[in-house]
């Protein structure tokens, strides 16, 4: 089976691969800009504790720039005051000492210098201080040589490093607010704010004390006080705020400072100082502990700051790390994700593509017929899919079996039984259960065919050609074993008087009532077979004697002879059977029928009513029509074979009418042999037809010749005898024909002579004649008298001449001479002509002619003659008529 190329698995349409990549490539685009959506973020987040990380470093580096300034103002003061004689004679102090503190002030002020300048270089280039350092580095190098001059206005200068301090502070807190950006971890936020609280504090802290020694001394003016003490509330603000300290060690770092005594030295002082608006200014020794204490105390808070700033770095730092960590590990995942989404969707796609493209395969192999074995593997659609084409072959292969059973004809096959899944299945199912039957039916009918060809439908024994079939099997097997085999041939007598006198339906019944008794007469494997009419043969294997036949014959005898009740009739039949017994391996079928035939025709011969065995006297008759039938048909071939003609005259008128053809063999060796002697032999088999057909030949064209020889030769008829075995036979009106026109000798002339029996017995024979008459043949009944036909019978024959038996004519009987009187007046009744046969003597002439016989033929007028002879006769040499 090959399927339309159509169905075929095509190239056409997009394949697989390309949805599963497509599958896997849109996640993974999403992955990937997740994956630089995060680290984006991450990015960002490290940036941010970068800058918050450098933020943190400038609040650290501008406080100590801020803090240096501040410390610078002090010793500036302080040089400016000692260097004013002025002010020097006011406080009272010894020349030695005023040098010495002039000395202290001076490298206090070039130590606090140094501390500036280091720290406002510090400050990172690029952050957020950066640039403010720069300035505030210019404004304090002008500052610096407007105070270092000759005479420094000390509250210019006083001003000028207050105004150089809040450009710091307030860069101070630009950089701590942007170290306390939004997307720092809570950690860093705590830190940095704790930062922005301790630099308030240290920031407010150093404020305080310039603002408020500016009271002490001569160079502020009334606004100085309000300033101090708006600038202590500050600190007090600040320092009540280092509660919101967030880390622990900070927390215990500010107890410490807290405690220390520089801080609750300074606070007590300036406390005290705050509370009351009245207090006296301090004296001035007083005066250098408070800044000495203020050194200290600025000290620890900037220490404070560093461990804050430190560990504000540290948290950004962590965060920084942590950031880069976070980006690091998105990006290992997103990796991961990637990869194994890739691997994944490989694997699966090789899964899903190779189990479909076995499951393809097998598809392809099912389209082009081969119905291979589906084997599911992969997802489970694919195996749904398997599952079902497995099915499909499956039902495929049954119908494949059922088909292959079909087609060797196995109908008996299981499989056939078998149904078949779904719609189609049930369709093709039926189709099959159909075709089976169909077939079966016509097994039935093939075997009621073979059975009706090869048996009787009568009796429903087996039929002359089966019989013969039969016995040349039963002839191999002998053959093989050694063993002989018996033929028994029956042949019923009085059985056509039954079928005249009864009717066929009573012959039937008798022939069936024969069967039943022939069939219970014979032992078990003996074969009882009907040759046709009246005629049985019994097939007897492992013969062990010819006894056992004779007896068995007997048997059949004795059971025939039995009153066989019809109806309401009783008849009587008996059989004549004949035995013949094959002893040897040269037997054949066809010789052991004849054997036995001929038995039963001597049995019939020797008076009917027993049984005869094929015996050597039998044979030699066998062989001899054998090889008479041998002769005549070489004969024929050899032109020995002659015709005489004897003339038939016109009684009234002695006038000859025609001739009578009557064949002669000149057999070598044998002389002139009569039609007698062979005649019957050749009626025997065919050979008969071949005699007619060319006795009229030979007679219609030797009278077509006379009649062209002499013109008064022209109505002389000529009378041929045909045989009723010829007769019977379909060709037998072509042969006749074929006779008159190769010769052109006229219909009307000639007369076909035919037996009584013939007109009796054969339908066929009869419708034969009654053609032979409507192209004009003349039909003449011969030897007229011998057999049953009544003369009544006559009448409705389809026959023109009537010819009585020499018997009839030469009897010296009173009662025959009668009968011939008889039958010449009722051939005249009826309108036919009668001629006289065997006329020998010329009483017997007048006694036709005085019963007014029609035409005669005979010694006493001329034998049959030669066609030499013919001539002489008719030139008038003939006997004369009295
Ligand atoms: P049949 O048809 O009755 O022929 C007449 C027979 O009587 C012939 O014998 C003939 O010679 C003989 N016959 C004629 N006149 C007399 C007579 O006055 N006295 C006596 N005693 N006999 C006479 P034949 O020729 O020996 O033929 C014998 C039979 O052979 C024929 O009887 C016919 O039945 C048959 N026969 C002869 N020729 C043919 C033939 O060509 N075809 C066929 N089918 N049968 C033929
Ligand atoms: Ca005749
Ligand atoms: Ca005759």
């Amino acid at each position: 089976m090959r399927l339309r190329s159509a169905s075929r698995p095509s190239g056409r349409g997009i394949p697989l691969w390309v949805y599963l990549s497509a599958l896997v490539l849109v996640p993974t685009i999403g992955v990937v800009a997740l994956t630089a959506f995060l680290v984006r973020s991450a990015l960002t987040e490290a940036a941010t504790a970068t800058s918050a990380e450098a933020a943190v470093l400038a609040v650290a580096q501008l406080d100590a720039a801020r803090s240096g300034v501040e410390h610078e103002i002090i010793p500036v003061l302080s040089i400016g005051v000692l260097r004013d004689p002025g002010a020097v004679a006011l406080t009272g102090l010894p020349s030695f000492l005023v040098q010495a503190q002039l000395a202290d002030a001076e490298r206090a002020l070039a130590q606090a210098q140094q501390v500036t300048d280091a720290a406002l270089v510090a400050v990172p280039a690029g952050s957020v201080g950066a640039e403010v350092a720069e300035r505030a580095a210019a404004q304090l190098a002008g500052v610096r040589t407007g105070a270092s001059g000759p005479q420094p206005d000390l509250f210019v200068t006083y001003t000028q490093y207050l105004a150089v301090s809040d450009l710091l502070m307030a860069a101070q807190r630009d950089a701590a607010a942007a170290a306390d950006g939004d997307d720092v971890s809570v950690a860093t936020d705590h830190a940095t704010h704790d930062v922005e609280l301790i630099a308030r504090l240290a920031r407010t802290a150093s404020r305080a004390i310039p603002l408020f020694l500016s009271t002490q001394t001569t160079i502020s003016g009334n606004g100085a006080a309000l300033d101090w003490r708006a600038a202590w509330r500050s600190y007090t603000d600040a320092r009540d705020q280092m509660t919101e300290l967030a880390q622990p060690a900070l927390v215990a770092a500010w107890d410490d400072v807290r405690t220390s005594d520089a801080l609750t030295a300074v606070d007590d002082v300036l406390a005290a100082q705050a509370d009351d608006a009245t207090a006296a200014p301090i004296p001035i020794l007083q005066v250098a502990a408070l800044v000495s204490r203020n050194t200290d105390r600025d000290a620890a808070l900037t220490g404070l700051l560093q461990t804050a700033v430190g560990s504000a770095q540290a948290a950004a730092a962590a965060d920084h790390e942590a950031a880069d960590d976070r980006r690091d590990k998105i990006l290992l995942a997103a990796l991961g994700v990637l990869l194994s989404a890739t691997l994944g969707a490989a694997l699966t796609g090789r899964s899903i593509s190779r189990s479909l493209g076995v499951l393809a395969g097998q598809a392809d192999q099912v389209s082009r017929g081969e119905l291979v074995e589906v084997e599911g593997g992969g997802p489970r659609e694919v195996r749904t899919v398997s599952t079902a084409l497995g099915s499909a072959v499956a039902s495929l292969r049954r119908i494949q079996a059922q088909s292959a059973a079909v087609a060797d004809g196995d109908l008996s096959s299981p499989v056939l039984e078998q149904p078949l899944p779904g719609p189609l299945g049930e369709v093709v199912h039926a189709s099959v259960q159909q075709i089976v039957e169909s077939v079966r039916e016509r097994e039935r009918l093939q075997f009621a065919l073979t059975h009706q060809a090869t048996h009787d439908p009568l009796t429903g024994l087996s039929n002359r050609a089966q019989a013969r079939v039969l016995v040349n099997s039963a002839l191999h097997r002998a053959q093989r074993a050694g063993a002989m085999t018996g033929l028994l041939f029956v042949d019923l007598d009085g059985f056509k008087a039954v079928n005249d006198g009864f009717g066929h339906a009573h012959g039937d019944a008798v022939l069936q009532e024969v069967a039943r008794r022939l069939l219970a007469t014979v032992r078990s494997g003996d074969v009882v077979c009907r040759l046709g009419g009246d005629e049985f043969v019994v097939l007897v294997e492992q013969v062990e004697g010819e006894r056992d036949l004779v007896e068995l014959a007997e048997r059949i005898v004795a059971v025939s002879a039995r009153p066989i009740d019809v109806g309401a009739d009783q008849v009587w039949i008996g059989a004549s059977v004949g035995v013949a017994v094959a002893r040897d391996a040269g037997t054949d079928a066809d010789v052991l029928f004849a054997e036995a035939d001929a038995a039963a025709y001597r049995a019939k011969g020797h008076g009917r009513g027993r049984a005869e065995v094929f015996d050597e006297a039998l044979r030699a008759e066998l062989s001899a029509r054998a090889e008479l039938e041998a002769a005549i048909t070489a004969a024929l071939r050899n032109g020995e074979m002659q015709l005489h003609y004897q003339p038939v005259l016109d009684v009234a008128s002695s006038r000859l009418t025609g001739y009578e053809a009557l064949i002669r063999w000149n057999r070598p060796g044998h002389g002139m042999v009569p039609p007698d002697s062979f005649i019957p032999t050749a009626e025997a088999t065919r050979l008969i037809c071949e005699l007619d057909r060319w006795v009229l030949h030979e007679a219609t064209r030797q009278l077509a010749q006379w009649r062209a020889e002499d013109p008064a030769a022209a109505d002389r008829t000529l009378a041929v005898n045909i045989s009723g075995r010829h007769l019977a036979e379909a060709g037998v009106v072509d042969d006749v024909l074929d006779a008159l026109a190769a010769s052109g000798f006229p219909a009307e002339l000639l007369i076909v002579e035919v037996t009584e029996t013939v007109l009796v017995d054969d339908p066929a024979a009869i419708g034969n004649l009654a053609v032979l008459r409507s192209h004009g043949v003349s039909i003449a009944i011969d030897d007229f008298g011998t057999g049953f036909t009544s003369i009544g019978q006559l009448r409705s024959m389809p026959v023109d001449t009537l010819k009585i038996d020499r018997s009839f004519i030469a009897s010296a009987e009173a009662g025959n001479r009668e009968l011939v009187a008889l039958i010449i007046r009722a051939a005249h009744t009826f309108g036919l002509t009668v001629v006289a046969e065997g006329v020998e003597e010329v009483d017997q002439l007048e006694l036709l002619r005085a019963d007014a016989c029609d035409l005669v033929q005979g010694y006493l007028l001329s034998r049959p003659l030669p066609a030499a002879a013919v001539s002489a006769f008719r030139d008038g040499a003939h006997a004369p008529v009295a």
